[in-house]
């Protein structure tokens, strides 16, 4: 199961977050202003459209193993 990861090491917390704005899933939550946006896995389908998103490249793919969820649908 592919994901996204925001790497909070790359992340600068841009005031306009483009990740967080136009993912389709709503799956990039942010707590505060102070907090840097993270992806939640149960809601993202690992469509990776926001690798594009991120100008500063801190989306990273990542493979997590299948857990039977995905026969789920979920
Ligand atoms: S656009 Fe990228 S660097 Fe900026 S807050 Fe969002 S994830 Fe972080
Ligand atoms: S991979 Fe797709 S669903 Fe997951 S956070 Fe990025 S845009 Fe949203």
């Amino acid at each position: 199961m592919k994901r996204a990861m925001i790497n909070p090491r790359i992340c600068s917390n841009c005031d306009l977050c483009d990740v967080l704005e136009l993912c389709e899933k709503k799956a990039v939550f942010k707590e505060d202003k102070t907090d840097k946006p993270w992806v939640d896995f149960y809601f993202c389908s690992g469509c990776l459209k926001c690798k594009l998103l991120c100008k500063n490249k801190a989306v990273e793919e990542i493979v997590q193993p299948c857990n039977g969820q995905e026969k789920l649908g979920w």
